[in-house]
């Protein structure tokens, strides 16, 4: 759903910053550039029209959404913006599931009963899922954005690193306009186009909206139950299994062999055989599904089994931390408790620049990683894991602040 992978809830005061610094550039660029930039971007609309009409889109609709659009340089800000601190997830997860967002959806869950009967009838996705993602994506609508979803994205598709998103995007965006499922005016969202209580970017919405209570519009802006409704089948769409869980908090044996780590999706009974269980030391749920085992921290903290459902959450967004967040959400809006097994807080996540010291100093010991990117896949975790088996720590895969002294040591 997101541009990025992580959503970033920019901060107020990061917010401000970035108004200020887009208002200095504008200053700084007025004289000398200003009308050019205004000149070419006018060309870069003219060019879009003929694709635009190809889509369907009449020349009145295309004309009304432009009207007064210009590139908004705060966009660029945003768009241009690689965090180099990555939040650990325990404090993504504690924002993202907090006491005060359970009960809400506790509150909404009452609210909307008739439509999440309604919801989970048709489209067997479970209530307090469809919740989750409504306060993941929105915080219950508080949060839907306030850019003009044309302005934004023509931005994007103008100039910049994501010209190829932000031109499919608006076109996508006047495929909307075009048929009245809202107005210009009321069409807004994120500075990447995320739109509404789902915050579907405009390709999401084409292709999944539902017009759930019938008026004639998918309005995922307005109507609670086509946004809810919207959730739902984009879920059950992605391969969301009804009556089963996202996944579940497994307690991991002393003498657990973590060799099997990164060696890809088992049977749940086959996760059990390998002596995973419960935390309260019961027999693995769901037995002959099949399953991930994720240490979103490492060995040092929580340990999931991830289902069918965990992927489908994935398709709205492609973050564990993003996932998890969703599926304990749900968990805790259904009424259940905190993870059993804490979070390792003293095993910091590594920050992006720290990311590549390891995977140059990984490279250099002899442990093939690849390019140093700063990003950590498949083979940099394939790649840290050998370099623990290789001096007898436990091989989790996980880039930590306490791996990386290591290694420079
Ligand atoms: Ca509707």
């Amino acid at each position: 759903m997101h541009a990025n992978n992580l959503p970033s809830r920019i901060s107020g005061l990061a917010k401000m910053h970035l108004a200020v610094l887009g208002v200095v550039s504008i200053l700084l660029a007025g004289d000398a550039t200003g009308p050019a930039m205004a000149d070419a971007f006018d060309d870069w609309v003219t060019r879009l029209w003929p694709e635009a009409r190809a889509l369907g889109v009449s020349r009145a609709t295309f004309d009304a959404a432009f009207e007064d659009v210009r590139p908004d340089e705060s966009i660029y800000e945003s768009a241009g913006n690689q965090p180099e601190f990555v939040r650990p997830i325990w404090e993504y997860m504690g924002r993202a599931v907090s006491d005060q967002r359970v009960e809400t959806g506790q509150e909404k869950i009452r609210e909307f009963d008739s439509v999440l009967d309604a919801i989970e009838a048709v489209y067997g996705v479970d209530r307090t899922i469809v919740l989750a993602i409504w306060g993941m994506e929105s915080n219950y609508g508080g949060h839907l954005g306030d850019k003009n979803v044309i302005e934004a994205l023509a931005t994007l598709g103008y100039s910049g690193r994501r010209q190829r998103f932000g031109r499919r995007q608006v076109l996508a965006a006047l495929q909307i306009l075009e048929r009245r499922d809202i107005t210009p005016e009321l069409m807004t969202g994120s500075w990447a186009g995320a739109m509404g209580h789902t915050q579907f970017i405009p390709t999401t919405y084409n292709a999944y909206a539902v017009d759930f209570d019938g008026d004639g519009r998918r309005d995922i802006w307005q109507s609670i139950a086509d946004a809810l409704g919207s959730t739902a089948n984009y879920l059950r769409v992605s391969g969301w299994q009804p009556g089963k869980p996202w996944g579940y908090e497994v307690k991991v044996p002393d003498n657990f062999d973590f060799t099997v780590m990164g060696t890809g999706r088992r049977a749940v009974s086959e996760w059990q055989r390998l002596g995973l269980r419960l935390p309260g030391g019961g027999a693995l749920l769901h037995q002959a599904d099949e399953a991930d085992f994720i240490l979103p921290s490492g060995a040092g903290g929580p340990a999931f089994l991830t289902l069918r459902n965990f992927r489908a959450i994935l398709r709205y967004n492609n973050a564990t931390a993003y996932a998890l967040s969703v599926g304990h959400l749900s968990d805790r809006i259904g009424g259940a408790g905190n993870f059993t097994q804490s979070w390792p807080e003293d095993a910091l996540p590594l920050t992006r620049s720290q990311k590549v010291e390891l995977q140059q100093l990984l490279n250099g010991a002899g442990f093939p990683v690849g390019s140093a990117d700063g990003v950590v896949g498949q083979q940099t975790r394939a790649g840290i894991r050998q370099y623990q088996r290789s001096v007898g720590l436990v091989p989790d895969g996980y880039a930590s602040l306490p791996l990386l002294n290591r290694l420079k040591s």
